[in-house]
């Protein structure tokens, strides 16, 4: 994961904010982790209606939690090899401010296999804090912050009843971030075992 160029003059102010904001409050009445537990035995058994569904129980428990509009689910099958989203390249999902639309595609692009549980619902959980962006914090542009990735991961780790990772980020060229995933999951390992 990267994080995008930081805009030039318009909307600097914040992109620093998104990159500072590093947590969400959270629907601790556990409405969202049922609703989890849907979407994944659902994707198990294939059933792309009630793939659907689910993440669409999902969007509007955690729309109503987050006091913003709902947005609108599309499951797709298999995904295109490239879906360009707000300038970068992202394989699972989009969401696009304008409808309000979150798709995610259920299927590799190439393999046609079923997409991970894991890889699908962080997507999920992804594409919605594009939604909060917009719609709960008025940025007038979603980008990829290291906040952003925080954001997302602490809701994803919510909704999945798993712990927490700290994220290690390292600085790329053009004043970009990009995470360190062997210290990131090491960090992870320690946490489940000191827990
Ligand atoms: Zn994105």
């Amino acid at each position: 994961m990267l994080t995008d160029t930081p805009p030039r003059k318009a909307n600097r102010a914040q992109f620093l904010d998104s990159d500072r904001l590093k947590t969400l409050d959270l629907p601790k009445d556990g409405r969202l982790p049922p609703i989890t537990e849907r979407i994944e035995e659902a994707m198990k058994a294939e059933k792309g209606p009630d793939v659907r569904r689910a993440c669409a129980e999902f969007l509007e428990a955690a729309s109503e939690f987050y006091k913003v509009p709902a947005c609108r689910i599309r499951v797709l099958a298999a995904r295109p090899r490239r879906v360009r989203e707000r300038g970068t390249i992202e394989l699972f999902g989009d969401y696009d401010p304008e409808t309000m639309v979150i798709r995610v595609w259920m299927r590799t692009a190439v393999r046609k296999e079923i997409t991970s549980f894991g890889t699908f619902l962080s997507t999920l959980c992804h594409e919605f804090c594009h939604h909060l962006d917009f719609k709960k914090f008025g940025f007038a542009d979603s980008w990829h912050t290291r906040g952003f990735y925080e954001r997302a991961g602490v809701l994803y780790h919510y909704a999945r009843g798993t712990p927490l990772k700290t994220l290690f980020w390292v600085p790329v060229a053009g004043r970009r971030w990009r995470i360190d995933w062997q210290r990131t999951n090491r960090s992870g390992k320690n946490n489940v075992a000191s827990s």
